[in-house]
Formats: structure tokens, sequence, C-alpha cells
């Protein structure tokens, strides 16, 4: 290296005269020091390598201090943080499905911030189980005998196998044999609990006797899986749960059934088709029931469980339960959510259902509101205007359903579009749309009241010209 070169490497601010310079910016605050000092020996790495590499001269303490600033800010000051969606897909796994009512958030502040009696009875100073805060809350709401809570429904379906089915046959339909997503099939998951998958059926038609006939000495479970995410439309039959149930208790077998997104209420006021609440599935007699708590229920990621006091109480014993237990946020979270239900006040409390029930003309309206924050001038560069389009529930629940729904349409042609798109994903905050056509359709189904002001902020700065 040349002494000019060397020298020009000298001149350069050292890591901790740069912190200090950046740290004093209010766009960094909360940002801790160890990743403001990373950030910092990264943009003065990259600069040695540039002057070393071009022989230019350094960049100043300024510029450098703004390029820090500006690559913390693109980055995001946290990895995890909130996105606007504007996908029009309510229960979007990808974006964190179901957001938590106020009570929700509350509680699991207030659990965060101070020691709770998460496993202590505080009337007898004994040794409590963290079930407790919501057992009863979910018997009274199901009508169940007993419940438990895992980490989410496909540990739910797990641990009911293993503890029911290990070495044992599970006789399923093959109408039922589904995948959810994210490596969740049954097929799979029953071989890992050790139970042996028994396909009654055929995919389209299954009827009692296919059961009947599959039953035989080492028969443990006969299991329901609700197909959440497909339908078989045509020429179909499959059983009901009652059924299933009757044959069950003739034969000595226990009946489950996974209601995958499982709601606690009936969504048919609001135009949506019938399908089996979890109170009408425990009604039914069968013995366990599992659905996720962040799917149709609107609450945390949460396998819930509920059912025979006998039955549920084996799957507590089990020494998976304690690998699939649940934490006191989660715990804090659904109790929240669960007593908005019990309230009677599920439908404006809880996100999900709120967003799912929206008239249109609210929906509508919002979609105004973000066209004219827009103002004239960039409304026109974008072709901007209102369409109304279809919506998803999400979540692999109520695949049919289309909600109607609105947004504002951007993008004078294709590539266009397609760029705002990605400027929008990367932007501060972060939007995600969908191309519907040759245009970006931004949802306003998913984007949330409070949320308006920032889509307008995020998209005039995504079409800076
Ligand atoms: C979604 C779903 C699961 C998995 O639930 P998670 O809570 O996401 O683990 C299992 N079974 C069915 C039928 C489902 O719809």
């Amino acid at each position: 290296m040349s002494a000019d070169r060397a020298a020009a490497l000298r001149s350069l601010p050292s890591v901790d005269q740069l912190v200090r310079r950046v740290a004093a910016d209010p766009a960094l605050a909360g940002l801790s020091r160890a990743r403001l000092t990373a950030a910092v020996r990264e943009a003065l790495e990259a600069e040695r390598r540039r002057v070393r590499e071009q022989g230019v001269p350094p960049a100043d303490a300024d510029t450098l201090a703004a390029r820090v600033v500006d690559g913390v800010r693109r980055a995001g000051l946290f990895s995890l943080r909130p996105v606007i969606n504007a996908s029009g897909v309510v229960l979007h796994t990808n974006l964190g499905r179901a957001l938590l009512s106020d009570l929700a958030r509350e509680r699991v502040a207030a659990v965060a911030a101070a020691y709770s009696n998460l496993e202590m009875d505080l009337a007898s100073k004994e040794r409590g189980s963290r079930y407790s805060h919501v057992e009863a809350l979910l018997r009274r709401l199901t009508g169940a005998e007993d419940a438990l809570v895992v980490n989410n429904n496909a540990a739910a379906v797990l641990l009911a196998l293993e503890t029911l089915a290990h070495g044992k046959e599970v006789i399923v339909s093959r109408g039922e044999l589904i995948e959810i997503g994210g490596e969740f099939r049954i097929p799979d998951i029953m071989l890992r609990s050790g139970a042996v998958l028994r396909e009654v059926g055929a995919t389209n038609r299954t009827h009692l006797r296919d059961y009947a006939d599959a039953i035989g000495p080492t028969t443990a479970l006969l299991l329901k899986v609700h197909t959440s995410n497909y339908r078989v439309i045509g020429f179909t039959a499959d059983v009901s749960s009652r059924e299933l149930v009757e044959l069950g208790r003739e034969r000595g077998v226990a009946v489950m059934e996974d209601l995958g997104s499982g709601s606690l209420v009936d969504l048919r006021p609001w135009g949506f088709p019938y399908e089996p609440t979890v109170p009408e599935v425990v009604a039914s007699g069968v013995d366990l029931v599992s659905f996720s708590g962040d799917k149709l229920l609107g609450g945390p990621q949460a396998g819930i469980v509920v059912g025979k006091r006998a039955i549920v109480s084996r799957l507590k014993k089990n020494p998976w339960n304690r690998a699939l237990r649940i934490d006191k946020f989660t715990i804090a979270a659904l109790e929240g959510t669960l007593t908005a239900y019990e309230d009677g006040t599920a439908r404006e409390a809880v996100p999900t259902l709120r967003l799912l029930t929206e008239p249109l003309a609210t929906v509508v309206a919002r979609a105004r509101r973000v066209l004219r924050g827009l103002g004239a001038e960039a409304a026109q560069r974008l072709a901007a205007r209102v369409d109304e389009g279809r919506a998803q529930v999400g979540g692999g629940a109520l695949p049919t359903v289309e909600l109607p729904t609105a947004g504002v349409s951007l993008g004078a042609t294709d590539a266009a579009a397609r760029a705002l798109d990605a400027a929008l994903r990367v932007g501060d905050p972060p939007v995600v749309g969908r191309l519907v056509e040759d245009r970006l359709f931004l949802d306003c189904r998913t984007v949330l009241p409070a949320q308006v002001a920032g889509l307008v902020k995020a998209i005039v700065s995504a079409a800076r010209p």
C-alpha cells in the first residue's frame, strides 16, 4: 500500500468517535450500544475497503455518520417489527397470524413487568398449575370437562397421538390426510408420534362402515381432521363427529377431532358458511378436540385441547407435555382473549373477528382516506384509485370464502406496480400488498385504522421520483 493510502486510512474516524456522533441521532433512539457499534464497525470496514481498492480519499466523519444512520434505518432498528398488512389475508401466517386484543396485550404487559402467580396457588402458597389460569375459562366456553394448552395445534395433535396411540393404530379418512404447510402433514405427525396410520375410504368419499371395518385389536383412536385449507367438492361423503362418537362408544375406541381453526362463535350472521364450532363438536361427544389459539380464535400462538377429563389428564402426565408447554405470555394473552368471549364482546374486541366482519362500507371509507392522504399530485403520478376486490380469511381457515373488500390500487404500468411493491416491502413501515393483474392492490380490510397515516407516508416515500 502506498504511503498516501496508509495516511488516508489513518484519517478515518475511530469506532468510538463515530459511535459518539451517531448515538446522538434521534432516528436511532432505542438502538443498543452494541448494535450501534456493530453498524459503525461495518461502515468503517466498508470504507477502508473502498479506499484500498479504489484509491479514493476516505469520506469525512459526517458522511460516514449519515451512512450508518441511513443503513440502520433501512435495515430497521429491530429485525422483528410491525408491518402493514395490505395483502387482504386476515390470518396471514407469514405476517404473524392473529393480532391480540387490547385486553390480551394489557395482560401480557402486566405479567411481563412483574413476577406473577404463574405456578403458585396464592391462597395455600402451594405449587399451582400454569394451566389453571385458562382451564376454567376453556371449560366454560367449550362445555368440555377439561382443557390443556400447548405450544401450537401441531404440538397438540402430536401429544394426543403419542399419548393415546403410540405403537397402536389410528384410523383416518383418506380425504383428511392433509398438509397444512410448514411441514405439518398428518401422515408425518402420525409417524413421529409412533402411531400407525390406518387410512380408510377414498379421497372424496368415506363412509361409517369404512371406519367400522378397519377397527381391530390394536385400534387406539378414530381421528377426524378438519380439511382446513382445501375442499373436495362434487360427489363427496364424510362421516359426522356424532356418527364417529357412536361407533367409538360401541367398539370402545376413543375419538379425536383436530378442528384446525376451531371457532368459538358461529360466524353465519356475518355471511360466513356453516362450520361446526368448538362447543358443538364437544357436545357431539368427541373425547378430544384440538384447535389453534391464533387462527379464528384470534389469540396467541397455542394449541388448545379440550375433552374428557380421563383422557386430557393422560395428556397432561405425558413427559412430552413438559417439552411442548406454553410460557406465561401465552397464558396471559389467552386469558385476555378468552375473557372477551365470555363477556360477549369478542366480535368487537378480538381484532381477527373485527377484521373479518367489518362491513364493506367501512373498508371502502378507509381506502378513500388512504387515497385522499396521498394528495392529488402523488395520486395522479401513481395512477391511484380505490378498487373493490376479494380478501381472504387465511390461516387455512374457510378457504373458499371470499370477503368483499376495497383498497387502493397503484401503478400506471406493470413495471411501476412491481417496483412499488418491492419498495414498499423494504420501506418504513414495511407494507405488504398484493399484485392483481398489473396493478399493486393495497387491501384495506387488513389495514388497521391506526395504520392509515403510516400507509400514506410509506406510499409517498416509496413513490418518490
Ligand atoms: C392449522 C392446522 C394445524 C396446525 O396448527 P398450528 O397451530 O399452526 O400448529 C393442524 N391441524 C389443522 C387441521 C390445521 O388447520
